[in-house]
């Protein structure tokens, strides 16, 4: 089928709520993918991080491929054989003692805020159905109802309500905002290190370790989303590491799956993950052997081939070449290891524009917010790759480009 027939099925068949580039991508292998005409991009969204160790990866593919033939699914009714290696794998990477698996970022962030709210109530003595979450504005933590009622973005949330309650929202990377918003009944602080969606914004360095300071003077859990800056997409294993920062709660998704299958976690120390009992929670695809299976491999393909020193090394890298860029457009350059903005100046009539014109010279890059272009290659990209962006990255910021 053409490019735009299967466009036209799209349109006519799904729902209205996305806005895609209209490249038809038919495969992928490792940062390349094709269109359905052959032609060949470079991803440098990596499905929102999700694809770290980059498409298709062989390793994956096989582990998916022989995991599918064993066996997929148990519940939780029932033990299986992947998950125990998976989460212990998982507790020595990540330093927390135990994590709970779940299925998509969205849906680990609500257990996180269960684990938050049901902390409050049994060990911190928060009266029942006070609790209160701390949030930063600009935040994206997923698209549920409890979800969208912590966000700021009107688009998000207004047309959804009645909203969940219990949530403060406060200006992100302003430490002292969260100490005044602090009251008796906070269970927790959700934030994440750098905001991702919300245009690649990167807090002044020692916001997290302040806040986290200012969490534990008043018995508050810090709880952190790294569903996108984790497992070494900004040049550390957590984001949260620049500051040496070890939060209370840390929640992970996207690259755990290795692009290959959705799963999620809520990781923590016992004495925190502990305050969920019996039958307070739960998930039928959580932790299944299909799931465990290819995380744990998604995990070590990160170890093993160095994804993490080679974030930091090419993001810092790179960042430096795309300063250099000269543009009467660009306004900064900014991020942490592979997950670098570019934020336009608001003469330049929107980052979209500039996305498409990358698209036509084989560049795949999504705008976050309106006016920042994300640049986030899959962590096994290199310094060649990288170098050949260049080019066409100049030849889009010049003063005279005429996108139609
Ligand atoms: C993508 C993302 C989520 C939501 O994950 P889903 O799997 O889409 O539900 C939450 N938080 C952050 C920071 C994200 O980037």
């Amino acid at each position: 089928m053409s490019t735009e027939d299967l466009i036209r099925l799209e349109e006519q068949y799904g729902a209205q709520i996305y806005h895609p580039m209209d490249v038809v991508v038919e495969r992928a292998q490792g940062v390349w993918m094709y269109d359905v005409d052959g032609k060949k991009y470079l991803d440098c969204l990596s499905g929102y991080s999700a694809l770290n160790q980059g498409h298709c990866h062989p390793r994956l593919v096989k582990v998916m491929n022989e995991q599918a033939k064993q066996l997929t699914l148990t519940s939780r009714a029932f033990r299986n054989d992947k998950l125990g290696p998976f989460i212990q794998r998982l507790s020595e990477l990540s330093g927390y003692g135990k994590s709970l698996p779940m299925n998509s970022g969205a849906e680990a962030i609500e257990t996180a805020i269960k684990l938050a709210r049901k902390w409050a109530y049994k060990v911190k003595g928060v009266q029942r159905n006070k609790a209160e979450i701390i949030v930063a504005e600009g935040n994206f933590h997923g698209r549920t109802i409890t979800v969208i009622s912590a966000s700021s973005e009107p688009l998000y949330k207004d047309m959804f309500g009645p909203h969940t309650p219990g949530f403060k929202i406060v200006p992100y990377g302003e430490a002292d905002a969260i100490a005044a918003a602090i009251t008796p009944n906070t269970a927790a602080v959700l934030l994440e290190p750098i905001q991702g969606e919300g245009g690649v914004i990167v807090p002044p360095h020692g916001y997290l370790q302040q806040v986290h300071s200012i969490c534990q003077e008043s018995n508050v859990l810090f709880m952190v989303d790294e569903i996108q800056t984790g497992l070494g997409r900004t040049g550390k294993f957590f984001a949260c590491e620049h500051e040496d920062v070890r939060p209370e709660v840390t929640v992970i998704g996207k690259a755990l799956g290795g692009g290959f299958y959705p799963i999620s976690a809520v990781l923590a120390d016992a004495e925190y993950m502990d305050v969920m009992e019996y039958g307070e929670h739960g998930s039928t695809f959580g932790g299944n052997p299909l799931a465990c299976a290819i995380a744990l491999e998604a995990l070590n393909i990160i170890v093993d081939e160095g994804l993490i020193e080679n974030a930091a090394k090419l993001g810092e890298y790179y960042q430096e070449r795309l300063v250099e860029i000269p543009s009467p457009h660009v306004q900064e350059v900014r991020g942490r290891g592979l997950l670098i903005g570019i934020e336009l100046k608001e003469s330049a009539g929107g980052a979209r524009r500039f996305g498409e014109a990358l698209k036509d010279r084989g560049i795949l890059v999504k705008d976050a917010h309106e006016n920042v272009l994300r640049f986030a290659p899959p962590l096994i990209i290199d310094r060649e790759t990288l170098d050949a962006t260049i080019m066409p990255i100049t030849e889009v910021f010049k003063p005279t480009l005429v996108i139609v």
